[in-house]
């Protein structure tokens, strides 16, 4: 494949540089001021011309390095499951995820190679955006964008098979929102899922290529770590259970084991669930109900398409069913979101099943009544709920 080549215009620019530098020359020579105000004009016009073609270029490049990623994985393999490179590109054209240069993030260790976002919710509310953002400044590595670009496809995938997901304080097309406590586990889910096919990927990518093994040396999931599993198990979806299970539990500096990914993606779980709830209350929304999520929500979140589940065989395994114990700093967001917004305790939210019927049957309907609510069953019954609704002011 033929890299890119840099638009003509760039061609222009460099003729416009020269001419504003022997212009400004010029007018220092002759200390002409309004030739040098009118050489500093045009290079700020330069100046924002260089960077509209810096967009331009990383566009390019961009489309560029998703070819060669696609031609990269369309030949991985597995003997448990020959064609789960091909199964990955038909998943990403079904989801159809778009992937662009995202300008917010920045040139420094902290931030991302790519992230994905699924709802739009806060300076400009779009609905579900279903797009990954990648740092233009990465785009030179191709193996920690392809890294990425499979991570990241993944939360997509997994947005496309659970419900769940979908009940997000960031989706502003639902008053029904999941219990916070059941957002973290739904989270470290989407993580546990994304990192340990992440593992497969580049431990396949690896046989084609070495320095996939090298890079992936200190991921949440490395190379070494996929294969162990899969050398012990002689099992795909046994391999991806065990790494899966295990996922998370890597510390986030080498060495220090007081601070796991797990705490990490536990403490960014709730402030985005706070942040999501604090918008919707900015754009006057109100009314909400909480909902929990049983067995088959948690278990749907692997069903991404692509190779086994890694959360079971046919049904959920009690490992990832297991709320892992929160760390201090989570537990105490957790708490004051639960206080700030009035949320019931779990037990006495509606399940997701419940949900559906309501979704299903128009004339069933949430009644709100003394701060607390009923849902008219089929059998005309009416079941009271204990859940109070939370006062939004
Ligand atoms: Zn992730």
């Amino acid at each position: 494949m033929t890299p890119p080549s840099l638009p003509h215009k760039a061609d222009d620019l460099t003729t416009l540089g020269e001419q504003i530098a022997v212009d400004f020359a010029k007018a220092m020579e002759k200390r002409d001021i309004a030739g040098m105000l009118a050489a500093r004009e045009n290079l700020k016009i330069l100046t924002r011309d260089i960077a509209r073609l810096t967009v331009e270029v990383d566009a390019e490049l961009l489309t560029h390095d998703i070819e060669v990623i696609k031609s990269r994985i369309g030949v991985l393999s597995d003997p448990d499951c020959p064609d789960i490179g091909q199964q990955f590109l038909r998943k990403m054209e079904e989801c159809a995820c778009t992937i662009e240069i995202d300008p917010s993030l920045k040139d420094d260790d902290v931030s991302p190679t790519a992230r994905y976002i699924s709802y739009a919710f806060g300076k400009t509310v779009r609905g579900f955006v279903n797009e990954i953002g990648i740092n233009t400044y990465k785009l030179q590595d191709i193996l920690a964008l392809m890294d990425s670009v499979v991570h990241e496809s993944f939360h997509s995938f997994q947005k496309n098979a659970a419900e769940a997901l979908h009940l997000s304080p960031f989706n502003p097309d639902t008053v029904y929102i999941m219990h916070p406590e059941d957002w973290i586990h739904l989270e470290n889910l989407c993580e546990r899922g994304a990192y340990a096919k992440e593992g497969m990927f580049n431990a396949l990518l690896s046989q084609h290529d070495p320095k996939a093994r090298e890079r992936s040396e200190f991921d949440v999931v490395s190379v070494k770590n996929f294969e162990e599993a899969r050398d012990e198990y002689m099992d795909l979806q046994r391999a991806l259970i065990h790494v899966a299970l295990n996922a998370l539990y890597k510390p986030t500096v080498v060495g220090d084991y007081s601070r796991l990914f797990l705490h990490h993606y536990q403490e960014v779980a709730i402030k985005n669930f706070a942040a999501g709830m604090s918008q919707r209350m900015l754009a006057g929304q109100s009314g909400f109900v909480f909902v929990r999520a049983e067995s088959e929500d948690f278990y749907a979140i692997g069903n991404d398409g692509v190779g086994p589940n890694p959360f079971g065989h046919r049904e959920i395994d009690p490992g990832f069913e297991e709320r892992r114990k929160l760390s201090d700093k989570a537990q105490a967001k957790l708490d004051a979101v639960c206080e700030r917004y009035n949320i019931p305790p779990l037990e006495q939210c509606i399940t997701i099943s419940e949900y559906k019927r309501i979704m299903a049957r128009p004339d069933l309907k949430i009644v709100q009544n003394d701060g607390g609510y009923t849902t008219p069953m089929a059998t005309g019954t009416v079941q009271p709920n204990v859940y109070h609704a939370p006062s939004i002011t």
